[in-house]
């Protein structure tokens, strides 16, 4: 079976000036999105990958900075499968909340629901499913107190790539990551700079350390976080391999 191939197409937050923010792109026998934040449309143009060959958008939450590019991407498929083409189905997952939200949006943006594909909406817990040959097990992490938060663990063949979403240490995310071949965990803040609600460096390492995982990657980053060496932060936990997330990094599961 071939590998599953991730590239972040956000590793930053909000309003960072030179990150998008978060969303990544997943390859496995399918082609689908973790979160679609501000500016990460974008970055998906310059992968190069086929924006209509997207069958799945998983959502972790819906804070804007993980959700905005939706928006735009929707219009364009719509627009698109109307004037030029047929498109696949798209299929949006995401925690409770998403019927509402998207039926809303759906409804109300103008051209939207003359979409020419079928579009399902699912909200999931803490339950595994499949897309194509691959296998999701989303898990419900501590984030903010009024809303239900999910990261999502990917299993493709025998490889294991986990996603934090939002999240504070807790146990949901040390369950997510369990053996994790990757884990792609929210770094928000430096260890000497932390923050509520979410991870600093050195939570992010020891959330790496306790649930076994081979390598970390380092994301969605507030400015203050660049500021600092939060790598060393997150060695002081954790004694394997740390890549500093950025945008259009790929890495091979
Ligand atoms: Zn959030
Ligand atoms: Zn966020």
């Amino acid at each position: 079976m071939p590998s599953m191939r991730l590239t972040i197409l956000g590793s930053g937050s909000n309003l960072h000036p030179t990150r998008a923010a978060a969303g990544y792109l997943v390859r496995t026998d399918r082609t689908f999105l973790l979160d679609f934040g501000p500016r990460t449309l974008m970055n998906l143009l310059k992968t190069g990958a086929d924006r209509h060959r997207i069958t799945h958008i998983l959502f972790s939450h819906f804070h804007a900075d993980h959700f905005a590019d939706f928006i735009p991407f929707f219009f364009d498929a719509a627009y698109y499968s109307q004037q030029l083409g047929k498109r696949e189905g798209l299929t949006i997952i995401g925690p409770r909340g998403t019927k509402r939200l998207f039926n809303v949006i759906v409804k109300t943006f103008p051209g939207f629901s003359s979409a020419q594909f079928r579009l399902t909406i699912r909200e999931v817990a803490d339950r595994s499913f499949r897309i194509g040959r691959t296998r999701i097990t989303p898990r419900t992490v501590v984030h903010s107190q009024r809303l239900h938060c999910l990261g999502y663990r990917i299993q493709y063949g025998k490889k294991v790539l986990a996603y934090s979403g939002d999240a504070t240490y807790c146990e949901g995310l040390l369950k997510l990551c369990r053996k994790a071949d990757v884990a792609v965990l929210d770094c928000s803040f430096p260890a000497n700079r932390p923050g509520r609600g979410h991870m600093h460096a050195e939570d992010c390492g020891r959330i790496a350390q306790e649930a076994g995982i081979t390598r970390l990657i380092l994301s969605h980053f507030y400015p203050i976080a660049d500021r600092y060496d939060v790598t060393r932060q997150a060695e002081r936990w954790f004694s394997g391999q740390i890549t500093r997330g950025r945008d259009l990094l790929t890495v091979r599961v």
